[in-house]
């Protein structure tokens, strides 16, 4: 699905949710409808967001620190400016959750299906909050990877922590989610950052740049080094070397995300062993948790074929 919205406008040289923000919209109605504060706005724009299928709903103000200067063109190669307007200056970011099951099979193309899955729900996601705005009278864009970093305006909006992988990590889904953002001008209230532990538990923890087939994850403590001109300038932080990652991808013809299968935060967190494991990272036992994470064998990888054959067991859908 995803795929298909980012062909859409490759006429125009455009690859919406991918270098464009989506244009597939109708106009924004003449009449706006008052909301009696944006408190009552945010409340109602997270549940219809929410009612659309978002996993995770969250807002922040535009920072324009994190929109790109230029989007590239890969169809065309030539660059063009961002055309995000600085007056939509309310941002609404949403999570999708990836399937864990799907997850546990990376590197595989099975895995892929999670990755596709994601974005599939997010384009959904965002095309149809951005359209609920724009019948409510008030500017709306809906966006993915296009036109701005997603990660700290989900962390700005308070949707999870920032951790050694590079990745958002949320309570609800650990680092298993893709982000989408609706950029508007409807007034917000904006949420707050969240911090429970993840920070202290990646000083302990190395999981992830061991499992790295190439490197690209960082050992040490977080640090202004740039690996190439991919990486931020001046924000001290883990920083992944983006380009030995997607080179990786590139010589497997799939995607990766070993990182995120072998982190002890993706975990079912429909669970209870796992919220209170969660829990646990969180405080001075956090040393116990890693070390149990290991012995119990989590983050190992189910072979594509032992996922096909569970599916078998289940037998015909009773739905
Ligand atoms: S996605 Fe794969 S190659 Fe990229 S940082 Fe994670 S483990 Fe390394
Ligand atoms: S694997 Fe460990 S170090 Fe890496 S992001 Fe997860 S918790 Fe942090």
């Amino acid at each position: 699905m995803s795929d298909l919205f980012t062909e859409y406008g490759e006429d125009e040289d455009r690859r919406e949710g991918f270098s464009d923000a989506f244009t597939l919209q109708r106009e924004v109605v003449p009449e706006q409808v008052e909301f009696d504060s944006p408190t009552a706005a945010a409340s109602e724009i997270k549940r219809v967001a929410r009612a659309f299928g978002a996993d995770l709903v969250g807002i922040t103000r535009l920072d324009p620190r994190w929109l790109y200067t230029e989007k590239f063109s890969d169809l065309s190669g030539t660059a063009r400016p961002n055309d995000i307007p600085m007056d939509l200056d309310s941002v609404i970011v949403t999570a999708q959750a990836m399937d864990y099951e799907l997850v546990r099979t990376v590197p595989s193309a099975l895995s892929g299906a999670a990755t596709g899955l994601g974005y599939s729900h997010d384009a959904l996601v965002v095309l149809s909050l951005a359209q609920y705005i724009r019948n409510l009278g008030y500017r709306a864009i809906a966006s993915m990877n296009d036109s701005a970093l997603a990660i700290p305006m989900a962390l700005s909006a308070g949707l999870g922590e920032y951790s050694r992988l590079g990745l958002l990590i949320t309570k609800e889904f650990g680092p298993r989610v893709r982000l989408g953002k609706v950029f508007t001008d409807l007034p917000l209230d904006f949420d707050q950052p969240i911090q429970f532990g993840v920070k202290e538990f990646c000083d302990t923890c190395s999981r992830c740049a061991d499992a790295c087939p190439v490197g690209a994850i960082p050992t040490g403590p977080p640090s202004t080094e740039r690996h190439n001109e991919s990486n931020l300038k001046g924000v001290k932080k883990w920083s992944v070397d983006g380009e030995a990652c997607f080179g990786y991808w590139a010589a497997q013809n799939s995607d990766c995300a070993i990182c995120m299968r072998v982190c002890p935060y993706n975990k079912d967190y429909s669970r209870w062993w796992a919220r209170l494991g969660q829990r646990l990272a969180g405080t001075p036992l956090r040393g116990l948790m890693l070390w149990l994470d290991v012995k119990l064998k989590f983050g190992e990888r189910v072979k594509p074929k032992d996922w096909w054959a569970r599916a078998t067991d289940q037998g015909p859908s009773s739905a």
